[in-house]
């Protein structure tokens, strides 16, 4: 394994063991459910808004490693971008876990440590559920969404 590898790997560990913004967020705005049946993941993501921008996000669940290292990585770049942005940077970050290249003057930043996920097609859920619903938290969609 690279010295790259074993650092991303280090900090999937981190985040799966130390989740960042884990819990309830005080005065939401908006709050998802997410279900990925393939390997069992379920999260909440909550978010609360200002001004088109998200203010603040949390996300609470179970499920594996990288479903729980993908929400806390996610709710640590998402804060203060638009929903456009916010766009912009899963389809980014989707690229990357299914192999493809980042598009070009997309700064995934810390998001880059799940590209080896890439070579593990069954996890590409994994490591997008907490997105999709952070998605329908943003969308303000009350049914509980599934990857299925
Ligand atoms: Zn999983």
């Amino acid at each position: 394994m690279s010295d790259l590898a074993e650092l991303y790997q280090q900090v999937i560990l981190d985040h799966n063991k130390r989740p960042r913004n884990f819990g309830p967020l005080d005065g939401l705005d908006s709050s998802a459910q997410g279900h990925n049946p393939l390997c069992g993941d379920s999260l909440r993501v909550d978010i609360k808004m200002d001004g088109g921008k998200v203010a603040d996000v949390s996300f609470e669940g179970t499920g594996c490693a990288i479903s729980r290292a993908s929400a806390s990585l996610m709710t640590e770049v998402i804060k203060g971008l638009t929903t456009d942005e916010i766009e912009t940077l899963f389809n980014a970050f989707h690229s990357v876990v299914t192999g493809e290249p980042a598009p070009d003057g997309v700064r995934l930043g810390k998001l880059a440590s799940l590209a080896g996920v890439a070579e593990f097609p069954i996890r590409v859920k994994c490591a997008t559920l907490a997105w999709h619903t952070l998605n329908a938290a943003l969308d303000g969609r009350a049914d509980p969404i599934t990857t299925e």
